[in-house]
């Protein structure tokens, strides 16, 4: 193994996040496919693999701790990069149905080719959020719709909740800003058919502070979102 084991044991354990073996052997072959890919692809600055298995693995698998996602549940990461959260999700739990998707194409590629070594299978696509969510294939149709470091949460908002059906979770993976997003989106998640919103907080490691943001999604998107790119960067919802 390259990732040290108990690193990444102990840092699951103290999230009361379970894995299995295969998953755990599954981890490891990902990381050595992200340190080999990255001498030619830049796709992550973490490279140390305690730091894989912190940073990306443990902080990706947050997500299980925060939300109970059901059994075959239809599932999307937007802006996935090089597969954080949703390729890591995948691993632990094969029953969810991934769509892993990013505007980059070369980190697809990656992702495609971790998918083929381990025998694994999600929908990747190559599209911008906010174009996708406007497909009626697409909206409004998963259970549960995920990001990470992608966008500030008003924008996020708006590329992850037109995903969402009602009933569905999206869950925003955030720093320590987390609270002040919030207060900046809180227009964004009502216009956009959010309603209750969850705060929870993680410490990985020695101390690096981590928030998920759960929204509930409890009414329809109104038709006019997602705006074009050029629309959301330049007029916030509600301002
Ligand atoms: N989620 C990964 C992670 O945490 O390591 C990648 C984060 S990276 C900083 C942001 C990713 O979001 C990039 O791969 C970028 O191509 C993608 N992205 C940004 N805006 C997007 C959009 N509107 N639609 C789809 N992907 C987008």
């Amino acid at each position: 193994m390259i990732v040290p084991r108990e690193t990444l044991l102990q840092a699951l354990s103290h999230l009361g996040v379970l894995i299995d073996e295969t998953a755990i052997e599954r981890l490891d072959r990902y990381a050595e496919m992200l340190i080999d890919y990255n001498t030619r692809v830049n796709l992550t600055a973490i490279i140390e693999p305690a730091e894989i298995a912190v940073k990306h693995f443990a902080d990706s698998l947050t997500v299980l701790a925060a939300v109970d996602i059901p059994q075959g549940a239809r599932c999307i990461d937007v802006g996935t990069g090089a597969g954080f959260p949703g390729l890591v999700l995948l691993i632990a739990r094969p029953d969810l149905k991934w769509t892993l998707l990013d505007s980059t194409q070369k980190k697809l590629r990656f992702i495609q080719d971790v998918l083929n070594a381990l025998g694994l299978h999600a929908d990747v696509v190559h599209a911008r959020a906010e174009e996708l969510g406007r497909r009626p294939d697409y909206r409004e149709q998963f259970d549960f719709v995920t990001a990470r470091a992608v966008a500030a949460m008003d924008t996020l908002c708006e590329y992850c909740l037109p995903f969402t059906r009602i009933g569905g979770i999206f869950a925003a993976m955030k720093g320590p800003d987390a609270e002040n997003e919030l207060q900046a989106a809180r227009p964004a998640v009502s216009r956009l058919g959010g309603g209750k919103i969850a705060f929870h907080h993680f410490t990985l490691g020695e101390s690096a502070e981590r928030n998920i943001l759960t929204v509930e999604k409890t009414s329809h998107t109104p038709p006019k979102y997602p705006r074009p790119s050029a629309q959301i960067a330049k007029r916030k919802i509600g301002s």
